[in-house]
């Protein structure tokens, strides 16, 4: 089966139901592979624009796009968005009511509907598959696709039903999708999908938009406190490993007079519904959570995502910061670490019983370690992970690029430190370190008599927040290590003996514990400046028919079409349909109402 379309069509349905004016790149492959009745496989990074791949090609064919999708709060975000645009979408899983359901088989049977979003439950409970077989169906779409390979990060068992589609419906398309496949995964799900000769895209996992940045910590509350002031209004998440770090970081930030809520799974469910709800409309921009938090939200305009403890491998890192900038537009990655974290997750890997998983999962902690003290682009690390070679030396879009962070000569420093902890008969931990260091008169300096050694006192011209940061960065470079967690005492190895004896310099990264740069574009779109209280005003509007309707406000509009509004401002219908990201339904639903606010705007004498 195959649906001829001409270039011209295609680009018409892309401007009036989507409202945009270019596919973005492989997007019109995919849409074209679907129509001829071909199956593919996508390998698209988060934000790259995979919905409109089988959204298109569902409101162009005779039938029913049917997509399988895991995460059920996910569903309706998604319907809700096709809807906004004119599609006729609906969803079938656990929640749907018997009425709703009802109507549901009402729709399908007279073919009135161009998606169906459901639940790989669903798809495998009984008898299901022989009931599709029923309805006119043009293709199915299967979002999330890794969830199917043991391989992978995220199996989920649900999935394996997907296997027999091919067998039942030998003659429909299947169109595959995943932000996230190792070559092993990708190989895994195409067999076990049983996709025929499908046509695949694996597009860059680079993600342009987010900055990188690695910072060691110092003082986090302080640090934490002052990003979000220099961040102010802008929705973001913070994680932390644990639920006390969680609780604890969001009320100090709650007493400070932030609106943030906490998140992670000891909280109530409700309690834990209530606050995600609240982050997707924007009634509170900023959560603090455990990585648990963030899987089920397709929030476009998050705007920063902090990692305000060391995440214990690559893969996390890149999917938990993947959550940010989605929209496109300007997004915040910010680490960070200190060795409290890096003995921490050494102390969760050896508890690993599994010989092999726990050798994995070390060395993916000193993966992590690197990460954060290698002096080369952040992003060109991160891509290499994933097998990806960025095309350029400088990206221009990570601290190490942009020159934020320089290399420091700290070979005394690690000298006078590495001298401490041999002196003291490498029985110490850092902060008897630092007493030393510092010429502290403590108790326990009294009694180890630590206060005629020769390092007594030979710090004293720095505070003791460097050497902390000294220490942290002598045992993220293996000179010193910390045996056992539990009684994180410091021993120096070989590599800090030769430091210690002159034999290697000690090079470590000096990053500018300062407050971000905001990225440039901001404030402007396509070089021209906003009005930023007409943007405000539209955001208001924004927010208002968004309660009105109880979706969140990014359905109705992203921020970067408001602020394309806010500088080109349309004053007619025609002019309206022009902007990006509005396409017929949403000139039809929202058109007047937006209309008119710049038109107030304007006649109160403010210049177009
Ligand atoms: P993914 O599912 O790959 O994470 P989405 O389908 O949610 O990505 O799309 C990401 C964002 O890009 C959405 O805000 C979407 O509206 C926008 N987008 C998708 N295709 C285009 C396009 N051709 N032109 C402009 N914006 C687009
Ligand atoms: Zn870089």
């Amino acid at each position: 089966m195959s649906l001829p379309v001409s270039d011209a069509v295609l680009l018409e349905t892309l401007t009036s139901l989507f409202g945009y004016t270019t596919f973005r790149l492989h997007q019109e492959a995919v849409v074209r592979s679907v129509l001829n009745g071909q199956d593919s496989f996508t390998i698209m990074p988060t934000g790259g624009g995979k919905s409109l791949c089988y959204q298109l090609p569902a409101f162009l064919m005779e039938g029913v796009c049917v997509v399988i999708s895991p995460l059920i709060s996910l569903m309706k975000d998604q319907v809700d968005a096709a809807r906004s645009n004119g599609l006729r979408a609906a969803t079938l899983n656990s929640t749907t009511s018997v009425s709703e359901r009802n109507t549901l088989y009402a729709a399908l049977r007279t073919n009135e509907l161009d998606l169906l979003y459901l639940s790989p439950e669903r798809l495998g409970s009984h008898g299901f598959m022989d009931y599709l077989k029923t309805l006119p169906i043009s293709f199915f779409a299967i979002d999330e696709a890794h969830c199917i390979s043991q391989w992978g990060h995220d199996f989920r068992p649900d999935y394996l039903a997907l296997s027999a589609l091919a067998e039942h419906f030998p003659h429909l398309p299947i169109a595959a999708f995943t932000a996230t496949a190792t070559p092993r995964v990708a190989e895994d799900i195409v067999e076990r999908l049983s996709l025929r000769d499908p046509y695949r895209v694996c597009a860059s996992f680079n993600r342009p938009n987010l900055f990188y940045q690695v910072l060691p910590k110092d003082d986090l509350n302080t640090q934490l406190l002052t990003f979000l002031q220099h961040h102010p209004g802008e929705s973001g998440i913070i994680y932390r490993t644990t639920r006390k770090n969680v609780d604890d970081t969001a009320a100090f930030l709650q007493k400070k007079g932030l609106s943030v809520k906490a998140y992670h799974a000891g909280l109530p469910d409700a309690e834990r519904a209530h606050t995600q709800e609240d982050f997707r409309q924007d009634i509170c921009p900023v959560i603090v959570a455990t990585i648990a938090f963030g899987m089920g939200i397709d929030k476009p305009n998050v705007r920063f995502v902090i990692h305000a403890d060391l995440p214990k491998n690559m893969e996390g890192y890149y999917q938990e910061t993947g959550r940010a900038g989605r929209d496109g537009d300007p997004a915040r990655c910010l680490l960070l670490y200190d060795q409290r974290d890096i003995a921490q997750l050494l102390r969760f890997a050896h508890q690993i019983e599994d010989a092999e998983q726990q050798q994995i999962a070390v060395k993916q902690v000193y993966t992590m370690m690197d990460f954060t003290q290698k002096d080369s682009c952040r992003r060109a690390f991160l891509l290499s992970y994933f097998g990806e070679t960025l095309p350029t030396s400088n990206c221009g879009g990570c601290d190490i690029c942009t020159g934020d962070v320089k290399r420091e000569d700290a070979t005394v420093a690690a000298q006078k430190v590495l001298s401490a902890v041999v002196r003291s008969g490498n029985r110490f931990g850092s902060v008897h370190i630092i007493d030393i260091l510092m010429g502290a008169n403590t108790q326990r300096i009294r009694a180890t008599g630590h206060d005629t050694l020769p390092t007594y006192g030979v710090g004293k011209d720095k505070d003791r927040r460097y050497w902390r940061r000294i220490i942290d960065a002598v045992v993220v470079h293996g000179l010193a290590r910390i045996e056992d967690p539990e009684y994180p005492v410091l021993q120096v190895t070989d590599k800090g003996w030769a430091v210690l004896r002159g034999q290697e310099p000690f090079l470590t990264l000096q990053q500018a514990i300062r407050p971000p740069r905001k990225p440039r574009q901001r404030d402007t779109n396509g070089g021209v400046l906003v009005n930023g209280e007409l943007f405000e005003r539209l955001r208001v509007e924004r927010t208002r028919l968004a309660r009105e309707a109880s979706i969140p406000p990014y359905i109705i509009f992203h921020d970067s079409t408001l602020r394309e509004m806010a500088s080109v401002l349309p004053d007619s219908r025609e002019a309206f349909l022009q902007i990006s990201g509005v396409g017929r339904q949403k000139l039809e639903t929202y058109g007047a109402a937006f209309l008119a606010v710049i038109a107030l705007y304007k006649q109160e004498g403010n210049r177009a």
